[in-house]
């Protein structure tokens, strides 16, 4: 295709998605407004970007940014800080933190992200099982449905302390969960077994919809700040969102029994972190159409795409199933050549610390790895498939598209 062809190739793919385009900007509004009324709610001023530094007591920015967190998404009480490194480490300080010697943890969506496993398992290495909890699963089913008869069962035997949920699909290929789907389990579960805590890996999920799993019953939701609701602002960090039970649980693993919440400084401030969620929905909106558009066109060019378009998203990611690593590399490469950062690298498939399988990565972000930015990234392994996530504007993504056109078509 030439440069003519493709711009009006491209025109014609947006006009087969205004619908879901429009349905993607009304949920959007609804996040603005939610977010804005917890600043409004929380009393948000400017000095509450001023940061701390020592032991931060009395530190008004980070303590305002939790409570903002918390009434967002419908908790009681919020864990939000820089100081949680990144999802996996948000995940593990709620596990470690909820979970004791001879509890369960049942997962009912299968194995947990790539990340997570190995606090998971292993002796002598400081895993949950070399702690004495015992992990286990129930696999979805092949539709992706929750497997209610196997987890119904398992409940009610053993009354798990916590059920665990992963609501984006990781390195799968099944869909990503919606809220509204998790309320029947969630409802059944702690009709079981009250004493049970619902956490969940909120991951690429947070602003896809107008609810969270929050709302439908969730104890715990957690995520990473260098996703969606850092709005591509946030230079690093984590949330944990839930009731306050579960939260001053959590609080004690994050830092320890007797200074939990209370500590915890932040020299450079917390401004990034407030226009980071601010900014959120306006971006997971953006990064949604632009995922839209790239599917649609690696669709009508004969790849299968997850979730196909007319499925209404539940998270950021978009997945490409190649049919051999060098398109899958390929595909890739070219996120890379559109990237405002490092855009004139090559990325290669390389053996990233936490991940069995050698994954390609192409994040030319502002934030190191930021993957609400436009990145995408693999393991090299059967299926061949590229997960595609983020993009800060519309018109970023676009370019994308159009290289897409011009190298692959
Ligand atoms: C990204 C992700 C994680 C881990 O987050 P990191 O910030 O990369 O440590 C966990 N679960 C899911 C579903 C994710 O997408």
């Amino acid at each position: 295709m030439d440069k003519t062809e493709v711009e009006n190739y491209l025109l014609e793919e947006e006009n087969k998605l205004q619908e879901q385009f429009r349905r993607i900007d009304q949920i959007a509004f609804y996040n603005q407004k939610k977010v804005l009324e917890a600043f409004t709610e929380c009393k948000v001023s400017s000095q509450c970007f001023n940061g701390s530094s020592g032991y931060g007591y009395d530190d008004v920015g980070r303590d305002t940014l939790a409570k903002v967190y918390a009434k967002i998404f419908g908790g009681e009480k919020a864990l939000v800080s820089p100081h949680l490194l990144c999802g996996t480490h948000a995940i593990t300080t709620v596990l470690y933190g909820i979970l004791r010697r001879g509890d369960i943890m049942l997962s009912v969506t299968g194995l947990p992200y790539d990340t997570i496993q190995e606090s998971l398992f292993g002796k002598d290495n400081a895993s949950l099982e070399d702690f004495g909890v015992v992990y286990k699963q129930i696999d979805l089913k092949e539709n992706s449905e929750f497997d209610y008869e196997k987890i119904t069962k398992f409940v009610s035997e053993y009354k798990p302390k916590v059920v665990y949920l992963q609501r984006s699909r990781g390195y799968s290929d099944r869909k990503a969960l919606a809220p509204s789907d998790m309320k029947p389990l969630f409802e059944k579960i702690k009709s079981i077994s009250p004493e049970s805590l619902i956490v969940v890996d909120n991951c690429y999920g947070e602003f896809v919809d107008t609810i969270e799993p929050t709302n439908v019953g969730a104890d715990v939701i957690v995520g990473s700040l260098i996703k969606n609701p850092g709005g591509g602002i946030a230079p690093t960090g984590g949330y944990v969102v839930g009731s306050e039970k579960a939260i001053d649980l959590v609080a004690t693993r994050y830092t320890n029994p007797s200074l939990k919440l209370e500590l915890g400084s932040f020299e450079m401030g917390y401004r990034l972190f407030y226009q980071g969620i601010f900014l959120a929905p306006h971006v997971v909106a953006q990064s949604l159409k632009g995922s839209l558009l790239v599917g649609q066109i690696m669709e009508d060019m004969g790849y299968k795409i997850i979730p196909s378009n007319d499925e209404k998203p539940q998270d950021i990611v978009k997945s490409v199933v190649f049919n051999t690593p060098k398109e899958l590399i390929k595909f890739v490469q070219l996120v890379q050549t559109v990237s405002p950062v490092d855009g004139y690298v090559l990325p290669m498939p390389w053996e990233m610390p936490g991940y069995k399988d050698k994954v390609i990565m192409a994040a030319g972000t502002f934030v190191g790895g930021a993957s609400i930015e436009l990145s995408c990234d693999s393991p090299i392994r059967a299926p061949y498939i590229a997960y595609f996530q983020g993009g800060l504007t519309y018109e970023h993504v676009k370019m994308f598209a159009e290289k897409i056109l011009l190298e692959m078509k």
